[in-house]
Formats: structure tokens, sequence, C-alpha cells
């Protein structure tokens, strides 16, 4: 992943997710959470309260004492496809997504360097398991929503592991033509 200007990651940082386990550790404060909500929002985050944000552009560096705020934030995060697993990316090895928002509210999202639409991000991510509201990211206050969620709540979870969701969405846009 490549953050810059999103939170506390003023300057362009790149973070690789290697095989097997990552931990972060840094104390207190130091922007741990902040990384997982940087995947969190180039995957297409459209709450700014599951951000810990009251608007959207609470993301941008807001500076520091020694350092003025930035005017814009982007997170661009690198999938290894080398597997073809990304539906209709079949002959890429590597597809990129990334996430631009500017304080005045423009944003734009981008797909192997091409603007795209926040759509063109859930279909492609659709029952990967990488979703926006998938159980890949689970922050500690969803661990208790699965577990008190209502059974339509918790189904649309089951659903969305089982893979189901690209069918049911289709489906509910044919219907809606
Ligand atoms: P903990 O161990 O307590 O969970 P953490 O390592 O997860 O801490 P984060 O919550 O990721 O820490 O980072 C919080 C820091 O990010 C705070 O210092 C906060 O000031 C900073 N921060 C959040 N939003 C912005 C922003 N828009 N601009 C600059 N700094 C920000
Ligand atoms: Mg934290």
């Amino acid at each position: 992943m490549e953050i810059v200007g999103f939170k506390s990651f003023a300057d362009r940082t790149k973070i690789e997710f290697d095989q097997g386990v990552t931990a972060v550790v840094g104390p207190n404060g130091s922007g741990k959470s902040n990384i997982v909500e940087s995947l969190r929002w180039v995957l297409g985050e459209q709450s700014a309260k599951a951000l810990r944000g009251g608007k959207m552009p609470d993301v941008i560096f807001s500076g520091t004492e020694k350092r003025r705020a930035m005017n814009f934030a982007e997170v661009t995060a690198y999938f290894d496809n080398s597997d073809h697993y990304l539906a209709g990316h079949d002959d890429e090895d590597e597809v990129i997504i990334s996430r631009r928002l500017y304080r005045n509210g423009d944003s734009e999202f981008m797909l192997n360097g091409k603007k795209c639409r926040l759509r063109d991000l859930h279909e492609l991510f659709l029952d990967t398991g990488l979703g926006r509201d998938s159980l890949s990211i689970i922050s500690q206050g969803r661990i208790e929503s699965v577990f008190n969620s209502k059974p339509e709540e918790r189904r649309a979870i089951f659903e969305e592991a089982a893979g189901v969701l690209k069918y049911k969405s289709r489906r509910n846009e044919t219907e809606s033509k």
C-alpha cells in the first residue's frame, strides 16, 4: 500500500504486506489503526463515522505544530493477482486501485490507472472476501455486532462469506430494469 496525506501519514508511506502474518506494533496514537482505515477507505468506505471522523475530508492530514495541513489524501493498494483471481482481470498479475480526496470534496477512484466509479470497485471485490463490508477487515466493534446483530444482518454476513452476494446484486439490478 501507499499512503499520502491520509490521517497521520503526511509523508508518502509504503507498507508491504508479505505472505504470512504481518503485525503492526507501535505506541498509542502512532497510526496503527489509521493503516487499517486507509485500506478500508481505498476499498470504498463511504462512512466517515466508520473512519472515526465527522465528515469525509477529516481523513486528510490536518497538520501539526511543525507541519501544514495537506489538501488531499491518497491511498493506493496494489493487489497481487498472479493467481488471476480478480474477476475481469484474468490477464493481469497486479491490480491497482486508488482513491484521492480533496478538501473541497472532489474525489476520484482509479482502477489500474484509469478513473472508475466506486461501483466498479464494488463489483471487483464482491464475493472476494475483500469488499468494503466484508469480513476481511474486522474492527473491534464489529466483532460484537456480529454476535448481537439481527438474523437478517447476520445472514448478509454469511452470504458474503458464501459468495452469493454477486448473484443477488445482479438479480436486483435485473429486476429493477
Ligand atoms: P492505539 O494503540 O491507541 O490504538 P493507534 O496506533 O491505532 O493507537 P491511530 O488511532 O491509528 O493510533 O492514530 C491516531 C493518531 O492519528 C492521533 O495522533 C491523531 O491525531 C492522528 N490523526 C487522525 N486523523 C488525523 C488527521 N486528519 N491529520 C493528522 N493526524 C491525524
Ligand atoms: Mg488503534
